[in-house]
């Protein structure tokens, strides 16, 4: 085993490698970017290195300067992580003529499954099942059209470098395959710089199943069973869990031995997945009618392994660093078993209401149900942040992964909902909530499972009032009366005198909930009962008792719960037991002007990177038509006109980072619009 290594990655797999490696007695050096200086990764490690700027491309994807950490350090082997370095040739190379291990599968096994094209044709050739498709070198336009009227509609076209859910367009006919092949390749050009593409069949309502594999220097190669990353939103993963939901054991099998042959068939070592797209020919009820094709291998550890380490009891990384210096798989084929089932749930800092844009902000309140972290638990929470940490533009919008164990799929999900009911995250927007709904959909409680379940569920997961106003409200006013009570002398709630009117003293809140503005009176009846008005709804009567830090008892509308009040701002944050909400405390005067010049501006909808301009200065454009192309984390967004006019100036250049806020272009508003 290695005495030292170093982690040229950051977040949570930073930590995850830095957990396991202290556990086997290995030290660690981190390497950090300028964003990164306190970040907890490098307080995970032993020691840690410099390496360049916040922008990836300045520091953890600086190959050369990594090296040279680790020769400095006498770390005797590099830890990618995923991302960044993981899938780089190159650099697996780089380590090894500097001296170093790579832990991952050797340059030659990255390059053959790095390109989806490439692969698929070594695959065909390993007799592994593929979608039906075109993935020649010959990239003419006209070819790929016949190709695509060949192999029938809808297809799907892929940059074959793509990754990250990128660089993909569906086809519904013939006549719209020209454009989609024009919009994917300029997505290939100016996201991996590759703008070969393959077609493919689209496979209707499938389900995302990939296997983990293992091989190591001996010529052992091993799965470790399938996990199912069916529920994804724009083609990224969302839910994972294993095993598969009804997978017949028969096709497991089938599968971990195709996924095995995938590995030999270019030499694998370490850690890989092999994702199939399978097709449900027979419905959500005839798995056994199920159908598997390859789709791509990633050769890494990849984000969703703790579902496969809860059910195998093994733990990855470990197994990577046995590989890596040399040693066998510490498990045969037969002697791995499968136990009880794990879902895992990403938790990331996004707007699931707007397209599930990414947010950046601060976690000003972060707190997590009990949880063990990077080790078997049946609650883990697997994370690099803590609270007060920022989550910048520079990285991914992934702030933790919630991953559960239970004997049953059932059990796992009650406690994935019980525990993400526990997580408090206040200081920017998080998929908590929607990451609920999802698992409270007939489709996932049922494991009527496939790529579509996001969108067919749609009616139900998006702007959302899980707690109704009544109670937010009523939260919020017993946050305001308790916090006045801990910062008053006089208790306020035998301060009456100054509202009595008519018999009852009486008190009004001002609140903004959901955009609108809402006025709730507080009464305090004579016998000493309070009773809430809401709009129309009288609420009586209306306890709270303070129970231990923030936590409420609330006694509201015959239900008694209890929630928590975080402010921020003029932001009251409710959590509840059927969700959270935000309520904003009205300063009426502060308000006043409101909602004035806001028409006409083209402001960056997060921190990010401009990628491109439809139009130019001069130019006439129509409300709704796209003006520019924006980049942030692991997304495209593209900035409509927001009315008719005329391009004034475009005040930024592609590839320029720009701040939340920043005016991208000026528009001259035609007359009249
Ligand atoms: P999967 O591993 O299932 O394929 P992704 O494609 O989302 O899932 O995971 C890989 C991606 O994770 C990379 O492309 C990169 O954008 C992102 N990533 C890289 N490093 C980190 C990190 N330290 N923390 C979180 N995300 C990261
Ligand atoms: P990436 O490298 O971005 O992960 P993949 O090839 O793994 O690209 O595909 C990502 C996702 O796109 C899959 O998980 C699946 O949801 C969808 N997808 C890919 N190929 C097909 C297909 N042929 N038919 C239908 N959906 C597909
Ligand atoms: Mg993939």
């Amino acid at each position: 085993m290695f005495k030292k290594i170093l982690i040229a990655n950051r977040g949570e797999i930073a930590c995850r490698v830095a957990a396991t490696a202290r556990r086997l007695g290995v030290k660690t050096v981190a390497v950090y970017s300028d964003a990164d200086a306190h970040a907890k990764h490098v307080m995970s490690c032993d020691e840690a290195v410099h390496v360049g700027a916040s922008a990836p491309k300045e520091s953890y994807l600086q190959w050369q300067r990594i090296i040279d950490a680790a020769r400095v350090t006498g770390a005797e082997a590099i830890h990618p992580g995923y991302g960044f370095l993981s899938e780089n040739e190159d650099f697996a190379k780089a380590c090894a003529d500097a001296g170093l291990v790579f832990i991952g599968p050797p340059a030659s096994a990255i390059q053959a499954m790095g390109l989806k094209a490439e692969s698929k044709r070594l695959m065909e050739a390993a007799q592994v099942p593929l979608v039906p498709g075109y993935h020649g070198a010959d990239q003419n336009p006209e070819l790929l059209q016949r190709e695509a009227d060949r192999i029938g509609y809808p297809v799907l076209i892929k940059a074959s470098a793509g990754g990250g859910g990128k660089g993909m367009r569906a086809v519904s006919k013939a006549e719209d395959f020209m454009a989609a092949l024009e919009s994917c390749k300029r997505e290939a050009i100016n996201s991996f710089g590759d703008d070969a593409v393959l077609v493919e069949k689209y496979v209707q309502r499938p389900r995302h199943i990939e296997i983990q594999v293992f091989g190591d220097t001996q010529g052992n190669c091993v799965y470790l069973f399938e996990r199912d990353c069916s529920v994804q939103r724009r083609h990224q993963k969302v839910l994972e869990e294993a095993p598969a939901p009804g997978m017949p054991e028969s096709l497991r099998q089938k599968m971990g031995e195709a996924a095995v042959a995938a590995a030999r068939a270019v030499g694998y070592v370490g850690a890989g997945t092999v994702e199939f797209i399978v097709e449900q020919p027979g419905g959500y009820e005839q798995p056994e009618a199920m159908k598997f094709y390859f789709m791509e291998m990633n050769t890494r550890l990849q984000v969703e392994h703790p579902v496969t380490e809860a059910i195998t009891g093994q733990d990855l990384v470990e197994w990577q660093l046995m590989v890596a210096s040399g040693e066998p798989l510490p498990l045969a084929q037969d002697e791995l078993v499968l136990d009880g089932h794990a879902i895992e749930a990403r938790i990331c800092a996004e707007n699931p209401d707007k397209n599930f844009l990414p947010a950046t902000g601060t976690l000003r309140v972060y707190r997590k149900p009990p949880a063990v972290s990077f080790d078997y638990g049946e609650v883990r929470i697997d994370d690099g942040v803590r609270e007060g940490d920022a989550i910048s533009p520079f990285y991914d919008s992934m702030i933790a992964k919630l991953i559960v164990h239970g004997a049953t799929r059932e059990e796992a999900l009650a406690r994935l909902d019980a525990a993400l009911a526990e997580v408090r995250i206040v200081g920017l927007q998080t998929n908590v909530q929607f990451l609920r709904r999802v698992l409270a959909t007939p489709s996932f409680s049922q494991a009527r499972l496939d790529t579509a379940l996001i969108e067919r569920e749609r009616e139900s997961l998006f702007a959302q009032d899980p707690l109704g106003t009544g109670l937010t409200v009523a939260a919020a006013v017993a946050q305001t009366l308790l916090e006045e009570r801990a910062s008053e002398t006089h208790d306020p709630f035998s301060r009456r005198d100054g509202w009595r009117s008519h018999g009852v003293a009486s008190r009004r809140f001002d609140f903004k909930i959901a955009g609108q503005p809402l006025v709730a009176k507080l009464r305090y009846l004579d016998d000493g009962v309070l009773m809430l008005q809401v709009g129309e709804d009288e609420f009586q009567p209306l306890d709270l008792t303070p129970v231990d830090g923030r936590r409420i008892d609330l006694r509201f509308a015959g239900r008694r719960q209890v929630v928590q009040v975080f402010r921020q701002d003029e932001d009251m944050h409710v959590f509840g037991t059927d969700g959270a909400s935000v309520i904003t405390e009205l300063d009426m005067l502060s308000h006043a002007g409101e909602g004035a010049g806001e028409g006409g501006r083209l402001t960056a909808p997060m921190p990010g990177k401009v990628v491109s301009f439809a139009v130019r200065a001069g130019d006439k454009v129509s409300k709704g038509q796209p003006l520019a192309v924006m980049e942030a984390m692991k997304m495209e967004h593209t900035i409509a006109a927001p009315v008719d006019g005329v391009v004034a100036e475009l005040l930024y250049a592609p590839g320029d980072q720009v701040m939340d806020g920043a005016e991208l272009l000026r528009l001259q508003p035609a007359e009249g619009a």
